[in-house]
C-alpha cells in the first residue's frame, strides 16, 4: 500500500531531511489514522514486544561509548530521544537513526523541540560533529567566594548558523546553569587537592596541575564543561595564587542566570 512505500522513502530521505528540515512535509499530514498507527509502532520496542532487540542494541552501543548523554555529556543515558520528535514526524517513530539514548533531564527538556521554520536543529549524535574550536568559556570571579559562569563565544572558524545551533542547544537544555552547578560540585570535591598542590608546589605547581586536568578533560572534547572550567582556573593568576582558598572558607555560590 501507499503508506508503506512512503515510509520507506522517508527513511531513505532521513539524512536529507536533517540537512534542511524546512522543506519537510510529513507523510501523515492530515491523516489521523496513519499518525496513530505510526505512533503506535513505538510501543513495539517495549520489553517482550517484537522490536525489543532494536531498543537493546541502541542502548548497548551507548554502553560501549561510556553511556554519557550526548546532549549534556554529563549524566547517564536512560531514555530514548526522538531527534525529530515523533509527534511531528511520526514516520520516524521507530527509525533507529532517529532514536538517541539520552539522559532523563535532556529528554524532558528537549521534548518536542524542533524549529521547522528557522531550520535550526540541535546537534544529532550520529550525524553531526559538535564544533571542535574553543567556544565554551568559564569566567572565574574571586571575591568573598569563587564564582563561576559559563558562556559561549563565537570564533572565526565557525559559521553563524552553526553557532546559532550551539546557542539553541545550550538554551533548550539549560546547559549554562547545569554546567555551573556541576562545576560548583567539582570545585567543592577537589579543593583539598588544590590546597595540597599549592602547599607543596606553590602557584606554578597548582597551575600545572589544573592545566593537566584541562588536558585530560579535553579528551572528551575541547568544549566539554570540565575542560572549559580547568582551562579558566589554570589561566587565573588569582585562583592559582591562593584565591582557591576562598573555597575553604565560603561556600561556592554560582551566579545563576543566563550565561551570555
Ligand atoms: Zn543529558
Amino acid at each position: 500500500m501507499g503508506a508503506r512505500t512512503g515510509i520507506i522513502n522517508a527513511y531513505s530521505d532521513y539524512e536529507d531531511v536533517l540537512r534542511d528540515i524546512r522543506r519537510f512535509t510529513s507523510l501523515s499530514n492530515g491523516s489521523d489514522v496513519l499518525t496513530k498507527a505510526l505512533l503506535g509502532n513505538y510501543a513495539l520496542l517495549d520489553r517482550g514486544r517484537p522490536l525489543e532487540d532494536l531498543r537493546n542494541s541502541i542502548f548497548l552501543t551507548a554502553l560501549s561509548q561510556n553511556s554519557r548523554c550526548p546532549l549534556c555529556e554529563r549524566a547517564q543515558v536512560c531514555a530514548l530521544d526522538h531527534f525529530l520528535p515523533k509527534n511531528h514526524f511520526p514516520e520516524y517513530s521507530i527509525l533507529a537513526d532517529n532514536l538517541i539514548p539520552v539522559c532523563e533531564r535532556c529528554n524532558r527538556l528537549k521534548g518536542d523541540e524542533c524549529d521547522r521554520v528557522g531550520g535550526l536543529l540541535m546537534f544529532h549524535a550520529y550525524f553531526d560533529e559538535f564544533p571542535d574550536e574553543e567556544i565554551l568559556f568559564t569566567e572565574i570571579n574571586i571575591d568573598k567566594t569563587v564564582s563561576i559562569r559559563y558562556l559561549l563565544r563565537h570564533c572565526e572558524g565557525i559559521d553563524d548558523f552553526t553557532f546559532k545551533r550551539v546557542e539553541k542547544q545550550f538554551e533548550t537544555l539549560g546547559l549554562f546553569d547545569f554546567y555551573q552547578m556541576e562545576a560548583v560540585s567539582e570545585l567543592t570535591d577537589q579543593v583539598d587537592l588544590y590546597d595540597e598542590t599549592y602547599g607543596s608546589l606553590g602557584d606554578s605547581g597548582l597551575r600545572s596541575t589544573l592545566s593537566a586536568l584541562a588536558r585530560g578533560a579535553e579528551r572528551k572534547g575541547v568544549n566539554h564543561w570540565k575542560a572549559a572550567l580547568y582551562r579558566a582556573l589554570s589561566r587565573s593568576a588569582e585562583f592559582c595564587g591562593g584565591g582557591y582558598r576562598k573555597l575553604l572558607t565560603a561556600p561556592t555560590n554560582a551566579t545563576l542566570g543566563h550565561g551570555r
